[in-house]
């Protein structure tokens, strides 16, 4: 008989979601009328913008047509659209050749594939309280998780030390679920430590087009000596609503190499066996984004959304509750008041004033007493959700 991957036996259950959505359709069966406001989405709520609109329609119309009808594209990526994305890069002042770039169907299916280019003995670090996948996708590679546990004390933004012992190091900054962003020294001390170690980034910057504030990175390329030791996986999900329309890019550098080994080869090997390549058509939509006019309609988006978490944000500081993010991200992580742990807050703001979030808990145990807001809800919802949770809690600061 078939031996199956025993890893699968090692996975924790993925409580959080479901558990969110049975004790929500349990509110809504006992109060059939009641209106709850959704503040725990991690999907956006504004379509696509014109641009991409306008040019997915057009690479239909090309797929009609003899004369610009495309098959199979090249497997890491359409050229036009790694061009695009190396001369975004150049124009932020980062150094990447368009053989460096590969599109990818988003950053999820990158974090998970992207493990096949390590030995399966390397462990991976992943600093806690985290976005599930990275955990989820090592355990099923049989892969050792060292958790490295972060907190109030250092901002959710830990910084490395001798004693860890892992060679894959998961970096998301922005930070899903904290929010918190990592500085250019804080991100450089994780750089030296890698490159002093031979260990190798995994830079989730999913996040990166919230940033607002000038000195924070958005690549790790950004920074001196990342580019022997960092992989950048991106998204077009959060930054241009790609979420249901799928894109990401991963920027493994020619320099990135161990044991005489270019993993920028490596993965050229591994995507040309693996995959057929992102559809031409969304690939299409995908160039579009990184237009002037796009990036404009672009940042008006991010804008909304940061002014919701602005309306959160105001609310907590009314309120004088410790929080970080929301700034420079579309999550804001607050502490829980009276010393709540995270699912008793959460049933307490949906039964009292049908808030939804989601309980820090559900991101790893140093989550517990936390709680993650999030800014992709229309500002009408998100501007009552804020005025519920002062009058709520006001009697709790
Ligand atoms: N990385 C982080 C930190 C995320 O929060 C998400 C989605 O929520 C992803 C990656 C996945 O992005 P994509 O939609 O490109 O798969």
């Amino acid at each position: 008989m078939i031996t199956l991957n025993k890893h699968y036996a090692n996975l924790e259950e993925s409580y959080l979601f479901y558990h969110i959505a049975q004790k929500i359709d349990a509110y809504v069966q006992a109060h059939p009328n009641a209106h709850l406001y959704r503040m725990g989405i991690g999907d956006v709520s504004l379509p696509l913008c014109d641009a991409v609109i306008e040019a997915l329609h057009k690479a239909v119309d090309d797929q009609a047509n003899k004369d610009t009808f495309q098959g199979y594209l090249p497997e890491c990526g359409a050229p036009f659209l790694r061009e695009t994305i190396a001369t975004h890069y150049a124009q932020r002042g980062v150094t990447v050749s368009p053989d460096e770039v590969f599109v990818s169907s988003g950053a999820s299916d990158e974090l998970g594939d992207i493990l096949d280019l390590f030995d399966r003995q390397s462990a991976a670090l992943v600093i806690e309280p985290a976005y599930p996948a990275y955990v989820d996708a090592s355990v099923m590679a049989g892969r050792r998780v060292v958790h490295l546990a972060s907190g109030k004390e250092n901002g959710f933004l830990p910084m490395p030390d001798e004693n860890i012992d892992a060679d894959l190091l998961y970096i998301c900054s922005p930070n899903n679920p904290t929010g918190a962003v990592f500085s250019r020294n804080q991100l450089q001390s994780w750089i030296d430590f890698a490159n002093e170690r031979g260990s190798i980034i995994l830079f989730d910057a999913a996040y990166e087009a919230f940033i607002e504030d000038d000195a924070l990175p958005h690549s790790i390329f950004e920074l001196p000596g990342a580019e022997t030791c960092a992989i950048e996986i991106c998204s077009l999900s959060k930054t241009a609503g790609f979420t249901g329309t799928r894109l990401g890019y991963t920027v493994i550098p020619k320099a990135l190499t161990r044991n005489n080994m270019s993993l920028n080869d490596m993965w050229v090997r591994n995507r040309t066996t693996k995959t057929n390549g992102v559809s031409y058509i969304i690939q299409r939509g995908a160039a579009a984004v990184f237009t002037p006019q796009e990036q404009q309609q672009i940042r008006k988006n991010i804008q909304l959304y940061k002014s919701n978490a602005r309306l959160l944000t105001d609310a907590l500081d009314q309120l004088g509750f410790w929080y970080c993010g929301g700034k420079n991200a579309p999550y804001i992580w607050m502490e829980c008041p009276a010393h709540m742990d995270s699912w008793s807050f959460f049933d307490y703001v949906l039964q009292e004033i049908q808030v939804v979030g989601t309980p820090g808990a559900g991101f790893g145990p140093s989550g517990e007493g936390y709680f993650r807001l999030s800014a992709f809800n229309s500002p009408e919802e998100t501007r009552e959700a804020a005025r519920r949770l002062v009058e709520l809690l006001s009697h709790l600061s």
